[in-house]
């Protein structure tokens, strides 16, 4: 998937912002009225009680207009009706490639040399791969057999035929890897943009040897939703989900998933605290804030992979930024990090 990583970039360079929760009562403005059409039960927790529709949201290039609804049981947010597979191959246009893929090179050799280990040279799959930079460090650092999978044609192309990745083209579950192939498999930003993530994770844990690792990258739900609620309490406009996210998981969500589909958690993180911290309130919000919420009109698509000349860096330079961005992280599950890191065991 594409979007992930350049979410990921615009948050790094501080030009992608959530927005802020303020404490007042709505104003008397008219509401947005959206018919709900929410599936019961609640895809995630099974919980027949229903959802509560909390403001309209807009998708780029797609003219639906869908609800932000909250599961009463599992606090699970997502997009009501969830959007279907053309809708949202309109929004997953490719105009995402202009940025510094190298430094996802970087990153994966880092991620190669710290987290893989040295004696097992096992099978590595990233889930949701794009151009494969991410998966080409990590083939240069660690020895270990990688694979990727990408639902962009495009990506997937240039990952295969420009890197010379095992990369193959289509959702996790049409792809039909054997039982138990993979040692490890890396899902970064990949689960907020399924639309069945319970089903997504069985495929995860089926293709996963048992004592497999998993690392898995995920928002926290009710941080990254809390700027859609401020900006349609302030606006009253339809809130445009630029992310393309379709669910928005709390922590007891992310349980229910994983001890439904077999996962024990062995360690997490919290990352993105200051974005976190803005995005409730408890640190003031950059100016300009609202303009990532509001909706215009789409940049005409790009059909052709055009990557930036490779940046000189100075040695050390990913080892660096690798570090300094773990040393960022806090152990554990915090309410007001914006984004956490999970690893996973097949049990
Ligand atoms: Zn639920």
């Amino acid at each position: 998937m594409t979007v992930p990583i350049l979410e990921q970039e615009l948050f790094e360079e501080g030009k992608l912002e959530s927005g802020y929760v303020i404490m007042f009562e709505m104003g008397d403005s008219e509401s947005h009225s959206f018919p709900s059409a929410f599936p019961s039960p609640c895809p995630i927790c099974g919980s027949a009680e229903g959802p509560r529709d909390l403001c309209p949201l807009a998708l780029d290039g797609v003219e639906r207009i869908y609800q932000l609804a909250e599961c009463g049981a599992c606090r699970t947010r997502f997009l009501n009706p969830l959007p279907s597979d053309d809708e949202l191959n309109q929004f997953y246009s490719p105009h995402y490639y202009g940025s510094d893929w190298y430094k996802h090179e970087g990153k994966g050799r880092e991620f190669g040399r710290v987290m893989l280990s040295r004696d097992l040279k096992g099978k590595f799959l990233d889930v949701g791969c794009s151009l494969g930079f991410f998966l080409n460090g990590v083939r240069q650092s660690s020895g270990w057999q990688v694979y990727g999978t990408e639902i962009s044609a495009e990506a997937a192309a240039f990952a295969h035929d420009k890197l010379g990745l095992e990369v193959r083209c289509g959702t996790l579950g049409g792809l039909n890897y054997p039982d138990s192939f993979f040692d490890y498999l890396h899902i970064n930003n990949v689960l907020e943009h399924v639309k069945d993530p319970s089903g997504f994770l069985k495929e995860c844990r089926r293709i996963l040897r048992q004592g497999g690792r998993c690392y898995l990258s995920v928002p926290n739900g009710p941080v990254e939703s809390a700027g859609f609620l401020n900006y349609y309490q302030i606006e009253n406009q339809p809130v445009r989900a630029r992310n393309g996210h379709l669910y928005f998981f709390s922590q007891a969500a992310l349980r229910f998933l994983f001890q439904e589909t077999h996962f024990r958690i062995v360690s997490s993180r919290t990352y993105g605290l200051r974005r976190g911290l803005r995005a409730l309130g408890y640190l003031p919000q950059k100016p300009g804030w609202k303009k990532h919420y509001r909706t215009h009109a789409v940049v005409p698509v790009q059909s052709s992979i055009q990557l930036p000349a490779r940046k000189k860096r100075l040695p050390g330079y990913y080892a660096f930024r690798f570090w300094q961005q773990r040393l960022k992280m806090l152990p554990g599950f915090w309410k007001f990090g914006l984004d956490f890191e999970i690893i996973l065991q097949a049990d």
